[in-house]
């Protein structure tokens, strides 16, 4: 997702408090930056926030990270914050590819991936969020128990996903090709941005949740 440029868009995100502006230098210290020591998930291409805002909202012993490279796009989950800022919900704008520089060994729980971008040409295949080279990255962060929930409309991207796990040591705990017709893994699912406008469009949606151990 990239919106057009909004004009002051970093300016609106340099003057919010609900935003990490120095990441690195939270690196190893999340829990002091919530202050607290509830577990940590961070959703990787959060887009506007919306699943972000209602997992954050709906789990407050949770501390919630979104992550998202276009400052257009990090606006528009803030515009919706606005009324309603959450002790433990942050945002951070970055490319996740730098993002070993800002989580510390073992300091997230869970990652979540959702509706990420395809890269449909295969010289791109590394930018792709669950590609072997980004599974890499999060095993440097993601505590040893920690797992990843990744879901996609795209039947190509989610075989590329499954593929590269043979790649990996991560290991499949579930996995459906129709995510709103499994009766467990639906049950407390909640629907973000390109979820709700691809399954109104009756598009399946895949999901697998992985871990190492
Ligand atoms: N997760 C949201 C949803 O499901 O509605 C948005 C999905 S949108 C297709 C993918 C989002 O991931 C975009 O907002 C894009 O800017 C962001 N994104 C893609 N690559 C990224 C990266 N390397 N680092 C941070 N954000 C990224």
């Amino acid at each position: 997702m990239r919106l057009k440029n909004i004009p002051g868009a970093r300016e609106a995100i340099a003057g919010s408090d609900l935003v990490v502006h120095e990441p690195m230098q939270a690196k190893g210290g999340w829990r002091q930056v919530f202050g607290n020591g509830h577990p940590i998930h961070v959703e990787i291409g959060m887009g506007k926030g919306k699943f972000i805002c209602e997992m954050a909202r709906r789990f407050p012993e949770i501390n919630y990270v979104g992550i998202e490279k276009y400052s257009s796009v990090l606006l528009r989950a803030l515009q919706k914050m606005a009324c309603d800022p959450l002790p433990n919900l942050k945002f951070v704008r970055m490319d996740a590819e730098e993002i070993t520089e800002v989580f510390g060994r073992g300091e997230v729980d869970r990652i979540y991936l959702n509706f990420s971008d395809p890269w449909p040409k295969d010289r791109h295949a590394k930018r792709r969020l669950p590609s072997r080279q980004f599974l890499a990255r999060y095993e440097q962060f993601l505590r040893a128990e920690g797992d990843l929930e990744f879901k996609t409309d795209n039947r190509g991207l989610f075989e590329f996903a499954l593929e590269e796990l043979s790649h990996t040591d991560w290991k499949i705990r579930k996995m459906t090709y129709d995510l709103h017709h499994d009766e467990e893994m639906a049950q407390g699912n909640v629907m973000t941005e390109y979820e709700e406008r691809f399954s109104s469009m009756g598009n399946p949606i895949y999901k697998y949740v992985i871990s190492r151990i």
